[in-house]
């Protein structure tokens, strides 16, 4: 698998590009102003990519900037889960709750992930796993063949995902580590929304919210 990592606005978000041959999916894009656009923009063109979907782990601000940018400019399909949409519909005005003007709000989504679906990213399957707690829709993309797991903001290094803002639950969050993350192998690596990659086996150990 080929992937790619950007960090991207304020809130240090993690956009990945995944590609084989020259197709792409965008997973979370949080380019939020010229320069971070150009950056992506200059990496697909480089590449020689096309990209076909955005999938949005979930619809908080910073991993929903990039989907007006990208979806304008390469007619992108869009994939969330249906409980993401009022706060995909309301960023406009979170974003202005932040202090935040220059927005572009996102396309209505193309389409709804369901759990334990199984989608095709560039000729990859992910498994979709449902993940609430951090928001109330979000869901993680793991392909288990090549052991990857795109987390979004429910597992970090040493940490996880904030359950204070509307639609948060610690105890569902915590109930959806154990039940969807912590049931696979070791060493299934984990790319999260912020801050550095991990491991299942890492964080089984070593994590203080989890021991
Ligand atoms: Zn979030
Ligand atoms: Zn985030």
């Amino acid at each position: 698998m080929n992937f790619k990592r950007f960090t991207f606005n304020y809130f240090q978000e993690n956009t990945y590009i995944i590609w084989n041959n020259n197709e792409c999916v965008i997973i979370d894009p949080g380019c939020s102003n010229n320069e971070e656009e150009n950056l992506l923009e200059n990496f697909i063109n480089n590449e020689n990519l096309k990209p076909l979907k955005i999938i949005n782990t979930h619809c908080h601000l910073d991993h929903v900037f990039g989907n007006y940018f990208i979806s304008n400019k390469w007619n992108t399909d869009l994939y969330i889960h249906e409980k993401e949409l009022d706060l995909l519909q309301n960023s406009k005005t979170i974003a202005h709750e932040y202090g935040i003007d220059k927005f572009s709000s996102s396309p209505h989504p193309t389409c709804f992930l369901k759990p334990n679906e199984i989608i095709d990213i560039c000729g990859l399957n992910f498994k979709i796993l449902f993940t609430p707690g951090h928001s109330p829709g979000h869901v993680c993309l793991y392909d288990e063949e090549n052991k990857i797991l795109f987390g979004g903001d429910v597992l970090f290094k040493g940490s996880i995902g904030r359950t204070d803002l509307p639609g948060g639950d610690y105890n569902t969050l915590i109930e959806s580590i154990q039940k969807n993350l912590l049931i696979l192998d070791d060493e299934v690596k984990v790319l999260p929304g912020h801050g550095d990659e991990t491991t299942i086996g890492f964080e089984r150990k070593n994590n203080p919210f989890l021991i």
